[in-house]
């Protein structure tokens, strides 16, 4: 026997005997119903979810000839209620119904032919047959599925044997492997006649409008991004929410966001670079002032963290024999040692960053690295000047 998905669509919920229940990963179950109404994953279309008894349908799957359901908890064998979650069956009908009406307008009336299809979480999508469609012939698309929407034509289901089929103007003859008996096909009065499994609206009405969204390149064709039904008011609610927002932010109205947008980035640009330059000639007149200082040892802390690479790099190696440990806010820190130092930065770095219970890296005249404990900068001050008292050797 056929699923009830599939003997009558329009079932939201049945009565059945759940025939067994095994625990699969994940604390999800594997159960196996006498009848379903849940419509199992395929053809590029999900699963249905909702409700056998209290647990929740995650999943539907066919396993060779079997109809696999995996739910949230534990069901014990016999009389079970089944509850179809309708939203995210008219979802999917929208969906796929209006695929059926693309695909056959696209073939029809642009001569595109449908290599692909799949419901996503947002968005739906086809792929053609074909390299870069205009923006025209796409909104020729939009435009021809809207008449046929406005038309509000009956989406039909009927059986039929395989030599009824063979006389009948089906669009596509790919049936599914070991099918027998007859045959299911779905019929867009007057515009389009497939064989098909899926889930289906019962007027074009039920689409409401199918909107194209954007499209990709892909491997042998054309992907084609759109949205059906209610996805084309829950995503035009987003849409509007976002703009909201981005006018609010920038106080210009949708006609001058991108002008205004491009000009703040412009300016963003602008000032990092000015921002940039001040930092050198800042840097430049601290490195002067520090190799000023008196002692063998010199120690620096940094509010701007983004000045440490650039001071670091301009003290060490210059001429003198000082060392400098700079010290930036958020633990970053650098070990500069000019060139008459006579120990290196693979030997004074790591007792720096011992000192200071941090990591870091670095050879010849310069060290840098991080530490969380920034209140050690004294004692790491004190060990390299220890560590510089002591006789060579
Ligand atoms: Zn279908």
């Amino acid at each position: 026997m056929k699923p009830a998905y599939l003997r009558n669509p329009r079932l939201e919920t049945i009565t059945t005997r759940l025939l067994s229940c095994e625990a699969s990963t994940e604390g999800r179950y594997l159960v196996e119903l006498e009848d379903t109404i849940f419509y199992a994953e395929g053809g590029g279309q999900p699963a249905d979810g909702g409700r056998i008894n209290e647990a929740r349908v995650l999943d539907v799957r066919k396993q060779g000839g079997r109809i696999i359901h995996s739910v949230d908890r534990p069901l014990r064998p016999g009389p079970v209620e089944l509850i179809l979650d309708i939203d995210r069956r008219r979802d999917h009908s929208q969906q796929h119904t209006a695929q059926h009406l693309l695909t056959r307008l696209a073939s029809d009336r642009l001569g595109w032919t449908t290599i692909g299809f799949g419901i996503g979480e947002t968005l739906s999508h086809i792929d053609f047959d074909i390299r870069n469609p205009t923006a025209e012939k796409l909104r020729l698309l939009e435009e021809l599925a809207a008449v046929e929407i406005r038309a509000a034509r009956p989406v039909q289901l009927r059986w039929v044997d395989p030599e009824e089929m063979a006389r009948l103007p089906v669009r596509s003859r790919r049936l599914p492997e070991g099918l027998e008996g007859k045959i299911r096909l779905v019929e867009i009065e007057g515009v389009d006649l497939n064989t098909c499994g899926g889930t289906h609206v019962e007027n074009t009405a039920e689409l409401e409008s199918i909107c194209l969204v954007e499209t990709e390149s892909m491997h042998g064709g054309t992907r084609v991004n759109w949205v059906a039904g209610g996805r084309v008011r829950r995503r035009m609610a987003e849409r509007e929410e976002v703009l909201a927002e981005i006018r609010r932010l920038t106080g210009a109205p949708d006609r001058e966001l991108t002008s205004i947008i491009e000009l703040k980035l412009s300016q963003l640009r602008e000032a990092r670079a000015g921002l940039r330059r001040m930092r050198e000639e800042l840097g430049a007149s601290v490195a002067l002032r520090l190799r000023s200082e008196d002692g063998a040892v010199i120690g620096h802390h940094l509010e701007d963290r983004e000045m440490l690479p650039g001071l670091a790099s301009a003290l060490a190696g210059s001429e003198g024999n000082k060392i400098y440990l700079l010290l930036a806010d958020d633990g970053s820190f650098a070990l500069a040692l000019e060139a008459g130092v006579s120990g290196s930065a693979e030997e004074l770095g790591p007792l720096v960053a011992g000192a200071l219970g941090g990591k870091g890296g670095g050879r010849d005249r310069l060290f840098r690295g991080k530490t969380s404990q920034a209140e050690h900068f004294e004692a790491a001050i004190s060990a390299l000047k220890a560590q510089l008292g002591r006789p060579p050797g």
